[in-house]
C-alpha cells in the first residue's frame, strides 16, 4: 500500500515524533521531512552541533519548533532514558511516533577478527539502546490512539553476510525486537515495523563501500515516502512487518 503514498503538508500534523540519529544521513532527512509534514520533532543524537543545524533548518522552513535531545546511545543508561521519557511527557504530554534510525557500522572483517569492544559498541548502540528506549517510552506510546514505532533494518538483518559481523547480528536482533513487540501489541493500535532503506547515499554507505560512486545511489530524500507512510495514520493496522523502501 505504501507504494502509492504521497507526502502532504498535513500527513503528520498534530504528531510528536522522536527520531534517533537525527543529526546526519537518513535520520536528518527523516526529521526534516516529518517536520515539513506537520510533526513536532524530538531530535535525538550524539553530535550537538549537527542537531542544532537540523533544528535551525526546520525553523527556517517555518515548521514547528523541534526539540534537541543530545544523548550518546553508547553510554546512556536506563535512568538516562527514564529521564528522557519524563522530559517528553512533561514537555509534550504525548508521543505519536519513534523512528529508531541511529546505528553504527563497526568494522567489516572476518568474524574472528571482530574485537570484543567493537562488538559490544555495535550491539549497545544498535540494539540495547532501543530496548531501553522502548521500555521507557511504552507507557507514553500506549496513551496515544495510533502510535507507530519504526526500526531500521538492513538486507544483512534478514540474511547473514560474510564480514558484516556485529552489524548484521544487530539488525537480526532489531527485526526480532520488532516482531516480539508487534506480537505483544497485536490487539492494540500501537504498531511496530522495520524499514529497510536499501543502498542510500550517506556516510555509513560510503564507509561500507568506499570504492562506490555515491552519485549512483538514491538519496535519503528519495526514500522518504515509506518513512512518512509508517508514521502516518494511513498505515494503521500495519504491524510486525519489515518493509523495503520504495523510492520516488
Ligand atoms: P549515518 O552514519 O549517515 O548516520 C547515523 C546516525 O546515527 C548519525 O546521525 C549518528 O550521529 C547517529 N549515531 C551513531 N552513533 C550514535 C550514538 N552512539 N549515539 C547517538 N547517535 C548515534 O547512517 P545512515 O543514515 O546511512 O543510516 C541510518 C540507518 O539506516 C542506520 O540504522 C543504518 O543501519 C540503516 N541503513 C542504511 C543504509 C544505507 O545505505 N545508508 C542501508 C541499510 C540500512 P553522529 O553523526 O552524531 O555520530
Amino acid at each position: 500500500p505504501h507504494l502509492a503514498f504521497e507526502i502532504h503538508e498535513q500527513s503528520l500534523s498534530n504528531k510528536v515524533i522522536l527520531v534517533t540519529g537525527a543529526g546526519d544521513g537518513i535520520g536528518r532527512t527523516a526529521a526534516i521531512t516529518f517536520a515539513q509534514a506537520g510533526a513536532e520533532i524530538i531530535l535525538l543524537g550524539k553530535t550537538v552541533n549537527k542537531l542544532e543545524k537540523v533544528h535551525d533548518e526546520i525553523l527556517e522552513m517555518g515548521c514547528k519548533q523541534p526539540c534537541i535531545l543530545p544523548l550518546d546511545l553508547r553510554g546512556a543508561t536506563e535512568s538516562d532514558y527514564e529521564g528522557m521519557a519524563s522530559t517528553i511527557t512533561g514537555q509534550f504530554k504525548r508521543l505519536d511516533g519513534v523512528l529508531f534510525n541511529a546505528s553504527v557500522l563497526g568494522n567489516l572483517c572476518p568474524f574472528e577478527q571482530i574485537k570484543a569492544s567493537e562488538y559490544e559498541e555495535v550491539m549497545q548502540v544498535n540494539v540495547n539502546s532501543q530496548f531501553l528506549i522502548v521500555k521507557a517510552l511504552l507507557p507514553l506510546l500506549r496513551q496515544t490512539a495510533l502510535a507507530s514505532v519504526a526500526f531500521t533494518t538492513s538486507s544483512v538483518g534478514r540474511s547473514g553476510r560474510a564480514f558484516w559481523g556485529a552489524y548484521s547480528v544487530s539488525k537480526f536482533a532489531t527485526e526480532g525486537m520488532m516482531q516480539v513487540l508487534a506480537d505483544e501489541h497485536k490487539n492494540s493500535t500501537l504498531r511496530f515495523n522495520c524499514i529497510n532503506p536499501g543502498a542510500t547515499r550517506t556516510n555509513m554507505r560510503a564507509k561500507a563501500f568506499p570504492a562506490e560512486d555515491p552519485k549512483t545511489l538514491k538519496t535519503a530524500d528519495d526514500i522518504m515516502p515509506t518513512y512518512v507512510y509508517l508514521m502516518s495514520d494511513i498505515s494503521r493496522g500495519i504491524t510486525g512487518q519489515s518493509l523495503d523502501c520504495q523510492f520516488k
